[in-house]
C-alpha cells in the first residue's frame, strides 16, 4: 500500500495539496477536483479547515523570515482552506506541474492550462498549495492527518 520514505519505479506516491482561501470561497472547488481525478490522482483524504495565525505560520515556518510572510500568513487564515491528500505516481512533481508557477498572473501567460493560471491572481493569491519534495509531502500531511495505528499496521503488512 501508499506510502513508505521510499519509493521505487511504479510505487504511488502522495503529496499534499490545499485549496487556499481565494481557490475554496471562489468556487473553484469543484472545477479544481474535477481536474484532479482527470490526472489521475486519487483523493486520499481531505478536510476543511480554517487556520488560524499560529497554524499558518507553523506551516510555512520556511519562509518566516521572508518579508511577504506576514502577508501570506494573513492571506491563508483569510476564509477556510481544503487540504487533500493526493495520490499516484510521482504525486509530488505532477502535481507541482499541474498547479503551475508560484506566480498566478505570470502562469495565465506561460502556462494556461495550470490551475493557478485559472483560478489564481497574482504571486501570492495564487489559489493552490503543493508540497516541493517527497519529504515535504510526508511532513505536511502528519501535520494535518493524523495516522492511526491500525493505518500504520495495514501498511507494514502489506509491505511483507
Ligand atoms: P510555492 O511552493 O509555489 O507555493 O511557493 P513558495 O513556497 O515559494 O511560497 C509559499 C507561498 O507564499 C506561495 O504559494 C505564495 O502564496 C506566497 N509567496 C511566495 N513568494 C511570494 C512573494 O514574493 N510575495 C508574496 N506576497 N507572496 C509570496
Ligand atoms: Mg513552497
Amino acid at each position: 500500500r501508499c506510502c513508505g520514505s521510499s519509493k521505487g519505479i511504479g510505487e504511488k506516491e502522495r503529496t499534499l495539496g490545499i485549496i487556499k482561501p481565494d481557490g475554496f470561497s471562489g468556487n473553484y472547488t469543484d472545477r479544481i477536483k474535477q481536474m484532479v481525478v482527470e490526472y489521475g490522482f486519487n483523493i486520499n483524504r481531505e478536510m476543511v479547515i480554517q487556520l488560524d495565525e499560529e497554524l499558518a505560520a507553523k506551516f510555512y515556518a520556511e519562509h518566516s523570515s521572508k518579508s511577504f510572510f506576514s502577508s501570506l500568513i494573513k492571506y491563508m487564515t483569510s476564509g477556510p482552506v481544503l487540504v487533500m491528500i493526493l495520490e499516484k505516481e510521482n504525486a509530488v512533481a505532477h502535481w507541482r506541474d499541474l498547479i503551475g508557477p508560484t506566480d498566478a498572473g505570470k502562469a495565465k501567460l506561460t502556462h494556461p492550462q495550470s490551475i493557478r493560471a485559472m483560478c489564481g491572481v497574482d504571486l501570492e493569491k495564487n489559489c493552490l498549495h503543493g508540497s516541493d519534495s517527497h519529504q515535504s509531502a510526508e511532513r505536511e500531511i502528519a501535520f494535518f492527518f493524523k495516522e492511526t495505528p491500525s493505518d500504520e499496521a495495514v501498511e507494514k503488512h502489506d509491505e511483507l
